[in-house]
């Protein structure tokens, strides 16, 4: 049995991870599965797939989930704290799907105890990938990428030698506002950035799809995952979203991923590395399908694609002030206060404050530097927020 743990169960991709684990329930041994507000879904996966423990981040629910356990011999456990605790209980292969860089201390746990890590949760790469990786290495841990582009292309690179890899082509379907006049996009609403044209995920990251943050996270991700330079890294606007990513190699060769939008997939090919097992994911007919669609992606559509390159130019500490500036702009978005095409906005100014205060960016790479760094580009960017609100 392979002792599994998930974080952030409750979520899309949590979810997902565990429709996978219920089809095979004598392979696994779940010890940890946390969340935060939904706390009916975590006490009846924890119920059904005879987890250890269940942790809520949300310490004023810790009432509701003891109480949903009680009898069950279930323990039960709440906060940030008690989260990245879950991580150090020995486990061979751990989901790392919260959202957001309260991903990134229980990632680093379950690494610093060998343990294999199942990688959804890119803002952790963003903000600290050096870090990561490094702890990975330290500790004989492998890092599995579960994003679909990045299970892609390390699909795509199996058996391939580095040296000879040109360039990574990560594809965008272009989100909820690809074809809108350009104009428009400071009117877009809330409900109108919650609905990706071909994806089922979360709201934020449904969000991050119309505005391009998520593939700006994803070119950073890329870099960070596969050690190549950001000029080898290019974005294709793919409305299909069934090419996943293309290798291009010395030779002129492209090798494409290709299969339906559907996160099982890229979950299941990491559940089973270095095997490929049955998924129950839908099988392309590519003759109904017809035609793939590719377009260059659009700066002034998108900024957030020349921000990600001018973050990866500072290096550093500038992919936690990114990605907390980006996360804040976003709750800005969804609160009200921003108007869709301020949040990029926001994220600019907040780089561009954090690099004249001077310091924080250059900061040697601690998991205590990024954490600080996270939280104190937190607070300017919440001002740049005030500044705009409407
Ligand atoms: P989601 O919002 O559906 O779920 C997030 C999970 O994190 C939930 O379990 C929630 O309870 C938990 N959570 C939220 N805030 C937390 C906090 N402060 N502390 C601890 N737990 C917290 O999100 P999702 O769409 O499943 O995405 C999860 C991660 O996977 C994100 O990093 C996202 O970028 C990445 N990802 C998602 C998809 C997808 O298809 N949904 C695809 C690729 C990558
Ligand atoms: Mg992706």
């Amino acid at each position: 049995m392979r002792r599994v743990s998930i974080f952030g169960a409750t979520g899309s991709i949590g979810q997902n991870t565990i429709d996978l684990i219920k089809r095979a329930p004598d392979a696994y041994d779940v010890i940890a599965l946390t969340g935060a507000g939904n706390i009916a879904q975590l006490v009846e996966d924890a119920i059904a797939l005879k987890a250890e423990i269940a942790v809520t981040a949300d310490e004023t629910r810790l009432g509701d989930l003891q109480a949903g356990l009680a009898g069950t011999g279930i323990e039960a456990a709440a906060g940030a704290q008690a989260i990245a605790e879950a991580a150090d209980r020995p486990a061979d292969w751990v989901m790392s799907a919260i959202v957001g860089a309260a991903g990134l201390a229980p990632g680093m746990a379950a690494l610093k105890q060998g343990t294999t890590l199942a990688l959804a949760n890119k803002e952790s790469l963003v903000c600290a990938g050096k870090l990561l990786l490094e702890t990975g290495r330290a500790h004989g841990a492998e890092i599995l990428p579960v994003d679909s582009e990045h299970s892609a292309v390390f699909q795509a690179l199996v058996g391939e030698p580095m040296e000879a890899v040109e360039r990574i082509i990560i594809t965008a379907s272009g989100g909820a506002f690809r074809d809108w006049p350009i104009e428009d996009l400071p009117k877009a609403t809330l409900d109108q950035a919650s609905s990706h044209p071909n994806w089922d995920m979360g709201q934020r990251i449904t969000i991050d799809s119309a505005s391009m943050f998520n593939k700006a996270m994803e070119v950073i991700e890329t870099r960070e995952f596969f050690g190549i330079s950001p000029d080898q890294i290019e974005v294709l606007i793919h409305p299909q979203s069934m090419i996943h990513a293309l290798v291009g190699f010395n030779d002129g060769a492209l090798m494409a991923h290709v299969g339906p939008p559907d996160m099982r997939h890229a979950i299941g090919y990491a559940l089973h590395h270095p095997a490929r097992r049955h998924l129950p994911v839908e099988r392309l007919d590519l003759a109904k399908i017809g035609t793939f669609e590719f377009r260059a992606p659009d700066d002034q559509r998108w900024p957030a694609l020349r921000i990600a390159r001018e973050v990866m130019a500072r290096g550093g500490l500038a992919g936690a002030v990114f990605n907390a500036a980006k996360e804040t702009a976003l709750d800005g978005f969804i609160a009200g206060h921003l108007k869709f095409t301020q949040m990029s906005d926001v994220v600019e100014q907040t780089l561009e404050q954090m690099d004249t205060h001077g310091g924080h960016i250059d900061a040697t790479m601690t998991l205590d530097n990024v954490l600080k760094t996270d939280h104190l580009a937190r607070k300017v960017a919440k001002a740049a927020t005030e500044q705009r609100a409407r």
